[in-house]
């Protein structure tokens, strides 16, 4: 892996452009799974990394440390998608012939605290980067990250590509309207872009702030005797949750496809909370009971009796987003995409990752 320092690592790397990606939020979960994804077809890839004080490279660290690809086929470059001009300069320099747009503030609950910041980086930084492709005087194909969330509260169960979206947090909002610009600069530019309205898609690299890892990690440690009790949320709260990886396969068919589309990319299939937590802790050897209601239901593990699960307000949010099930049946007949690892499948596939990990036992973690 290498960072920019000199221009002529990006001519010697890809002289005509071909099998050549650039992925903005690399450092993130779906970033991280494109980017091993992609190398293995033989892909240069490019990313884009905004400078912090505090590294936030790890997911991408670890493929950089099984020295699998000489360091000219990863390349990371410092940047930042509100710097229209840089990012002009950087996409001339690398002439990559796919982009997979995927960065931005990833928090649903977060973007109650910080609406414009949401707004500005996964609204108004992708119109800045339709606008910078516009001019570009090579052929791309764009991959917008969009998301269920633009539907909020849907008019339409389950949800298709022609449902209406009706946002219900400042988030869904940010991303509605990027969906739209894509669709528009498609029709009026010809732009290859392409929204893929991706539903809740998780992995052991899913950060800790999202419910599922939460959950998973909170298992793992009681299981070890690390912690007491998980505080939890809305139970009640259901989502169509799938695996990551199966997610980054979709994202690249949708650039190889003939024609561009937004595609709602789903199980089809949804659970609570309460089940993927309970899911979760029986993947370690631990069943659980709930008993009584609102927040005083708790969890307790039917065994030792032990309260492991209590319900905390503080994680409730203003508005919840419900009946978000995704129809991804277009994705199913055009790109041959359907997902297989679902719901709380993913709970113990994660739970069962995390308690590796805190044992010591994960090589590497998947
Ligand atoms: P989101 O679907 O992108 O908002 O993903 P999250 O993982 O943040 O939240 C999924 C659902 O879990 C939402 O309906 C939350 O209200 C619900 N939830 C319940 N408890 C928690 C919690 O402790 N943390 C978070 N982040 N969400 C919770």
């Amino acid at each position: 892996m290498t960072f920019i320092t000199d221009s002529s690592i990006v001519e010697t790397a890809a002289p005509d452009g071909r099998r050549c990606a650039f992925i903005t939020g690399i450092t993130g979960q779906d970033g991280s799974y494109l980017t091993e994804y992609l190398l293995a077809q033989g892909y240069i890839v490019h990313g884009l990394v905004r400078r912090a004080s505090m590294f936030n490279r790890s997911r991408i660290d670890r493929i950089r440390s099984t020295q699998e690809y000489p360091p000219e086929r990863l390349v990371l470059h410092y940047g930042d998608l509100s710097d229209r001009t840089s990012m002009r300069r950087l996409l001339r320099q690398i002439k990559p012939r796919e982009i997979y747009h995927l960065a931005g503030q990833s928090h649903v609950g977060l973007s109650f605290e910080i609406p414009e910041v949401t707004c500005q980086e996964n609204g108004m930084a992708t119109l800045g980067l339709l606008e910078v492709l516009r001019d570009l005087d090579y052929p791309v194909r764009f991959y917008h990250a969009a998301s269920a969330e633009i539907f909020g509260t849907p008019k339409q169960v389950p949800q298709t590509e022609e449902t209406a979206s009706n946002p219900s947090n400042p988030y869904g909002c940010a991303k509605a309207f990027a969906t739209h610009l894509c669709r528009i600069y498609r029709n009026a530019y010809g732009l290859f872009a392409c929204s893929g309205i991706a539903y809740n898609h998780e992995s052991p690299r899913r950060g800790e702030n999202f419910v599922t890892r939460k959950i998973t990690i909170g298992a793992a440690r009681i299981k070890a005797g690390h912690q007491s009790v998980l505080h939890l949320g809305n139970l009640n709260s259901r989502r169509d949750w799938g695996y990551a990886p199966e997610y980054v396969d979709a994202m690249w068919k949708m650039l190889q496809a003939e024609k561009p589309h937004d595609y709602v990319l789903a199980t089809g299939k949804t659970c609570s909370i309460r089940e993927f937590t309970s899911a979760a802790f029986l993947a370690l050897g631990m069943e659980l009971v709930f008993e009584g209601e609102g927040v005083d239901e708790v969890g307790r593990c039917s065994s030792t009796g032990q309260l492991v699960i209590k319900i905390d307000p503080r994680y409730f949010r203003l508005v919840d987003s419900s009946d978000l099930v995704g129809d991804a049946s277009l994705a199913g007949r055009t790109l041959n995409w359907t997902p297989k690892v679902v719901g709380v499948e993913v709970a113990r596939l994660m739970a069962v990752a995390d308690h590796e990990q805190l044992q010591g036992n994960a090589i590497q973690s998947p």
